[in-house]
């Protein structure tokens, strides 16, 4: 009863405090159920003065203009595929300073702000829409409606990749250049993609992945490294790739796509590229000509890399061992030969031909100063 009581004089106390302010029904509801009570607030909101033509101090009619901006968010997300999404928005200043000026005015704590209403009421109807639920953690799409600039921005949560590529053509670069104009933010003259031309492994695969993810941009991690010339042969150098905002998240992929010169294979969706460091074996194919002419004697003692380790010198003073844990050579005539091994990925091939910074290696080993002229990759395992 004496609660009744209080709350009675309560409604007395509000209206009459409410008269300075005319508030909407979903202000007034957000404002005053706790405080009031389901049955005084619908007393409070038949019993104050209509006044239709005046706009609600705190939102200004937002409210009754909700299904506009559902419509906006929605035009803005067409095409992106989602089964869960989030809402945020960015309100007027003015919106928030009359929302905390009313609530602190009539005391009124531990109640929702208009922002945490507006975004609630949004999302409220764009789950009826787009049969898609609402999630806070990771949710597939953010929409974010700026009331200050009137814009609805679409952001899709990152897709991973991870797959192979074959590479049967010799002159195809690794890695694309960043566009010159941008450096590989993304500007109007890359549309946006951050590469301005498709020429090398990852411009094919980024061409690919836009096209069928809806993407604009990809962030690759590449599993070792090949040259120009070189060709990667088997199952191919393995990848993994951070789709940008993508508007599609599950398309079929097929076991092989063609992109002229390089294959992709095995394409699948992973839930996060590994930080672990991979560690893999590669099993090479190189082409050597030689300074003097080759004595096969000294040949013979490349046999003794197996099972050695070699150590790399980096300029940063840092040093680095490699294994080798097969290897074969075949001479091709008095000038040069062929090496086929297995070693650790990441070995510098060129300089363990060569002989700068690295201990032992072939110039040293056959006493005769070599040149790499090529190296393909037959196969590369990851362990
Ligand atoms: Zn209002
Ligand atoms: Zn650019």
């Amino acid at each position: 009863m004496k609660q009744i009581n209080k709350r009675v004089s309560q409604l007395s106390d509000t209206k009459l405090m409410l008269s300075e302010y005319h508030l909407c029904n979903s202000c007034l509801q957000r404002l005053f159920v706790a405080k009031l009570g389901s049955t005084l607030l619908k007393r409070l909101v038949t019993e104050r003065p209509q006044k239709k033509l005046v706009k609600c101090y705190i939102c200004k009619n937002f409210f009754s203009e909700l299904d506009t901006y559902v419509k906006k968010i929605l035009d803005a997300s067409s095409g992106f595929e989602f089964s869960s999404f989030l809402v945020g928005a960015v309100l007027k200043p003015s919106v928030l300073d009359k929302d905390d000026q009313v609530r602190s005015k009539f005391q009124l704590k531990g109640i929702d702000s208009v922002k945490t209403d507006i975004t609630r009421e949004l999302g409220r109807r764009l789950r009826r829409k787009t049969k898609a639920r609402v999630e806070f953690i990771s949710p597939d799409v953010t929409f974010t409606v700026n009331f200050r600039k009137e814009t609805y921005e679409v952001s899709a949560k990152p897709v991973f990749l991870a797959g192979r590529y074959t590479k049967s053509k010799r002159g195809i670069p690794q890695r694309q250049n960043s566009c010159e104009k941008c450096r590989g933010r993304g500007c109007n003259s890359c549309h946006f993609h951050g590469i301005s031309s498709f020429d090398s492994v990852e411009g094919k695969i980024a061409k690919f992945l836009y096209w069928k993810f809806g993407s604009l941009q990809i962030k690759m991690t590449w599993i070792g490294g090949e040259d120009n010339s070189s060709l990667v042969l088997g199952n191919g150098r393995p990848f993994f790739v951070k789709l940008i905002n993508p508007k599609k998240r599950k398309p079929k992929l097929v076991k092989k796509v063609l992109a002229a010169g390089i294959t992709i294979n095995n394409l699948k969706i992973i839930g996060s590229i590994p930080k672990r460091v991979i560690r893999f074996k590669s099993n090479i194919k190189l082409q050597i000509s030689t300074e003097k002419e080759i004595q096969t004697s000294k040949l013979k003692r490349i046999r003794n890399l197996e099972k050695n380790s070699i150590s790399i010198y980096e300029n940063s003073g840092k040093e680095n061992k490699k294994n080798v844990y097969v290897i074969k050579y075949k001479k091709r005539s008095k000038h040069s030969f062929t090496i086929s091994m297995v070693a650790d990925g990441g070995l510098p091939l060129k300089r363990f031909v060569e002989g700068r910074n690295v201990i032992p290696n072939i110039s040293d080993i056959i006493d005769n100063h070599c040149k790499c002229e090529q190296f393909d990759f037959n196969n590369i395992i990851v362990r």
